[in-house]
């Protein structure tokens, strides 16, 4: 579609086609609205796209995938699809991670809950009844959720409704949202190294340890795992994005690729249009934004008006770091028998949350082999960086520094697959600095932490914001990251956009 072919004013304008934006649009053209999608990138998928290199299909980002259950109410990937007549077939995983930690820790997080408990009480035998009960409260929290439908708590009549079809499961959420999960840990735990562990289960989804980890949150992943389960789409993760830009589109909305939002243009203080790097405008009666709160405050509005709630937001959540990702084809021979899917791999605690200390890797051609050529698997590898390690650098050393990088992972993944270093193939790394050109995000950051032990999840802005008219949606807003998170924030944004332009 050429830009001439677009009419210039729509109920919604969403910036950005990440799964945040793409279901907070998909849903409204459900409804009926009629819908703007922008973004600056060639393909949909933000975080969860993918490219293409020597016959390899990599992702991007995200491979281990949550929301793809088929029953209660917290599948939310499959629903948003749903809502639009379109749908993906999908891979089960039977092993959300294996972990390789210090001291020789380890163990494999199985779909099987007791599978998955027996295996840790087989590792912890003293503190057998703490795990129990630990996971087990988790089991409440996601219990609560899991039987309502999740739209947004900014919406009084909403509440009272879910409020009275399901006042235990609403009280019991009140009472976790501002907890986090360390304390609950502690309360059951006293184990130094099983309370590490425990931070490492928060830290590869929350980046941060568990005391830092809302417990909302927390219930969700340690649950759902053994619930709807993880769940690899065929064809690659970059197909949620484009199966949902299809359904956009199959309702009536549309989306424009290569259309970077450089504004958003207000009249009265109130939101009313955007401009995009082309100089042309359009106009609608919400904004939504995909982009990060760093993005969309700092480089879309004017950064000398910085709304008071948001210097405020600043003061309690920071940005995380970025991610130094090794993208590897490999022959097959490289993956000893029996390799799972998704690894974590450290091997000293005190560098958890080190520049590049932990490190994660996804295998997803061992679930489906059609993203590689044949006889060759992907091993995508990444680790937390900071993007203050690669500025200020001339290209001949930004490259020197990227090729030592890419060694050093090597040389620390040849503790999983011995023979890695004869069996590559393809090799690609991607810095802090790819992530925020290719992301659009700010110093590349995967989203916001907070930056002291917080109220659980009470801090986290839902979607309005104190621009009328303006609504943020994604990883920096309630709950935060990951394509289910994002997937909630994208049900919750809709939601409250539909009641206000009265189409809910
Ligand atoms: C390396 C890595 C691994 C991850 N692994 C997992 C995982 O295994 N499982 C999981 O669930 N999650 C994972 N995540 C997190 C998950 O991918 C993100 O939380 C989620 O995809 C964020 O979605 P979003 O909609 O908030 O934003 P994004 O994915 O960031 O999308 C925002 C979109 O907006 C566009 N945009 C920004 N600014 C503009 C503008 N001015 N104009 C037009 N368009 C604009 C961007 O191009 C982008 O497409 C991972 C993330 C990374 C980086």
């Amino acid at each position: 579609m050429t830009a001439s072919q677009v009419a210039t004013e729509f109920d919604v304008i969403v910036i950005g086609s990440g799964i945040g934006g793409l279901v907070t649009a998909t849903q409204l053209a459900a409804k009926g609205a009629s819908v703007l999608v922008l973004e600056r990138y060639l393909i949909p998928g933000g975080s969860s796209g993918y490219f293409d290199r020597s016959g390899y299909r990599f992702d991007v980002g995200a491979s281990m995938i949550f929301g793809f259950g088929d029953r209660g109410t917290t599948n939310l990937l499959t629903r948003a699809l749903d809502a639009v007549n379109v749908s993906i077939d999908t891979i089960p995983d039977p092993v959300q991670i294996h972990y390789h930690l210090p001291n020789g820790l380890d163990l494999q997080v199985h779909r099987d809950y007791e599978k998955f408990l027996n295996e840790l009480i087989e590792k912890f035998p003293h503190e057998a009844k703490g795990v129990r009960q630990f996971y087990d409260e988790c089991w409440k929290v996601f219990n609560c959720l899991n039987v309502m439908d999740l739209l947004s708590l900014e919406e009084p009549r909403y509440l009272t409704r879910v409020f009275f079809q399901h006042p235990f499961a609403c009280l019991g959420l009140v009472k976790y949202l501002p907890q986090n999960a360390g304390d609950i840990a502690r309360r059951y735990i006293r184990d130094r190294q099983l309370l590490q562990f425990i931070d490492m289960e928060c830290y590869c989804w929350s980046v941060v340890p568990a005391d830092r980890t809302p417990m909302i949150n927390a219930g969700m992943v340690f649950s759902d795992r053994h619930y709807g389960g993880i769940n690899y789409p065929k064809g690659g993760v970059g197909q949620i994005a484009q199966t949902l830009a299809e359904g956009l589109e199959k309702a009536g909305s549309q989306i424009q690729y290569k259309a970077r939002v450089t504004e958003i243009l207000t009249e009265h203080g109130k939101a009313v249009g955007v401009k995009l790097a082309s100089g042309e405008t359009y106009r609608a009666k919400r904004i939504v934004s995909n982009a990060t709160r760093w993005d969309t405050f700092e480089k879309l509005l004017p950064r000398d008006r910085l709304p008071n709630s948001e210097k405020k937001w600043q003061q309690r959540y920071q940005q995380s770091p970025s991610f130094l990702s090794l993208h590897l084809g490999v022959k097959a021979d490289a993956l000893p028998l029996g390799t799972e899917c998704h690894h974590i791999l450290l091997e000293d605690w005190d560098n958890m949350e080190s520049e590049q200390g932990t490190i994660f890797v996804s295998i997803p051609t061992l679930l489906d082999p059609s993203l590689a050529p044949q006889g060759h698997h992907i091993i995508h590898t990444f680790t937390p960086s900071w993007i203050s390690e690669w500025q200020n650098l001339t290209s001949s050393e930004y490259e020197a520094k990227k090729e030592q990088a890419a060694h050093r992972l090597i040389d620390r993944l040849s503790q999983l697959f011995p023979n890695l270093d004869q069996a590559l193939d393809f090799q690609e790394v991607g810095t802090p600095r790819t992530h925020r050109r290719f992301l659009g995000r700010d110093n590349g950051t995967y989203g916001p932490i907070p930056s002291r032990k917080l109220l659980g999840l009470l801090g986290m802005p839902f979607n309005r914001t104190a621009v009328p008219n303006l609504y943020c949606v994604g990883d920096s807003t309630f709950p935060g990251q990951g394509l289910n998170a994002v997937a909630f924030s994208g049900f919750a944004c809709a939601h409250r956009v539909a009641v206000d332009l009265g189409l809910s």
